[in-house]
């Protein structure tokens, strides 16, 4: 069939015990005719029982998902599991291995390419293969992120806001047993809309959790901690892994994104000076940063405001900033009663 995948993997995702090994995405090029690009996979499985799909590596900058999940996959034995876990520590591989948010053969960014292309760029293949292949086997998703390269991000678990109340308050539930500090819930709106891993995992009536665990290409130890101990709380919620050794979630406070005036953006090219930092409170009008120019005290230096009240979520990583690029993310607290009560809850 014209939409069937032309990824392979010698991975039988129905037998008991550890299979490491690859997918194996075909690539011809000069250097390799008949090549292929290794994708690394783990799957583990012991009886039946649920299916959790966890993924980091979806932007190639990103590290703290990368490592906390290659050590739980060579930690984790069959044993301990009731179900099936299937780890890809470094899901877009060429982006991985060129330490790059976009794979460097063909500039594609995967978490804006769901549901993909069996027979597009290779990073849509990936894609299509995770929609079409891993996600039907998943009863939940967890794909790690963190800030890359151009972003320092505040420890946080994202939701999308269900189709159903029902749905809602499952995704709720998980995120707070997931236990980051922060529980940013969207309503689908921003950021990537539907050409996410998570919003097709969604589409598809799946739980997708989302992270973000630091940034700036750093690798974080209180993020990485979070991406393992936050991964394990939910196996064990889920009966995936029932005997887990880890310590209770601690409080999330839930909170979302205010629309587009919650994202300050550079209104010239210079070197960005922070005024806040990532996890401040920032009042409406209060200086966000100044912007000097390169070419030093012969011109003005900028000034940039918020243009709203929050918490400081995000800000940029890199002092060299261009127009248009995104300075801060601001988020504000969820008032609905219904979220506050679960958060208090769980
Ligand atoms: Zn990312």
């Amino acid at each position: 069939m014209a939409n069937d995948t032309r990824i392979w993997t010698d991975v039988e995702f129905d037998r008991d015990g550890k299979q490491i090994s690859c997918l194996r995405l075909p690539f011809s090029s000069d250097r390799s005719a008949y090549g292929t690009i290794p994708i690394p996979i783990v799957c583990i499985r012991n009886g039946i029982g649920p299916t959790a799909l966890l993924v980091a590596g979806n932007h190639g900058d990103e590290y703290e998902g990368q490592v906390a999940l290659s050590k739980l996959a060579r930690q984790l034995d069959p044993g301990e599991l009731r179900g099936r876990i299937i780890i890809l520590p470094a899901l877009n591989y060429p982006a991985v291995d060129a330490g790059r948010r976009v794979s460097p053969l063909d500039q594609g960014n995967l978490n804006r390419m769901f549901p993909g292309d069996a027979n597009g760029t290779p990073t849509e293949m990936i894609a299509h293969y995770v929609s079409e292949v891993l996600l039907p086997l998943a009863d939940i998703v967890i794909d790690l992120h963190s800030g890359g390269t151009s972003l320092l991000y505040l420890p946080c678990c994202l939701i999308r806001v269900g189709k159903t109340a029902a749905e809602t308050a499952r995704l709720l539930e998980l995120m707070y047993v997931f236990g980051a500090p922060i529980g940013s819930i969207s309503d689908g709106s921003g950021g990537g809309g539907a050409t996410t891993l998570s919003a097709t995992a969604q589409a598809l009536g799946i739980p997708a959790l989302t992270t973000e665990l630091g940034g700036g290409a750093s690798l974080s130890r209180a993020g990485e901690k979070l991406a393992r101990d936050g991964v394990l709380r939910v196996l064990k919620h889920m009966g995936i892994l029932p005997d887990a050794i880890v310590e209770p979630a601690g409080p999330t406070r839930s909170m979302r994104v205010d629309g587009r005036q919650a994202f300050t953006y550079a209104p010239v090219r210079g070197i960005f000076e922070p005024a806040v930092a990532v996890g401040d409170e920032a009042e409406a009008g209060d200086l966000a940063g100044t912007i000097h120019p390169t070419s030093g005290p012969s011109e003005p230096a900028r000034l940039v405001q918020f243009a709203q009240s929050g918490l400081v979520a995000c800000q940029r990583a890199p002092a060299l900033t261009e127009p248009g690029d995104c300075l801060f993310k601001l988020v504000v607290d969820v008032s609905s009663p219904k979220i506050v009560a679960r958060n208090a809850g769980i």
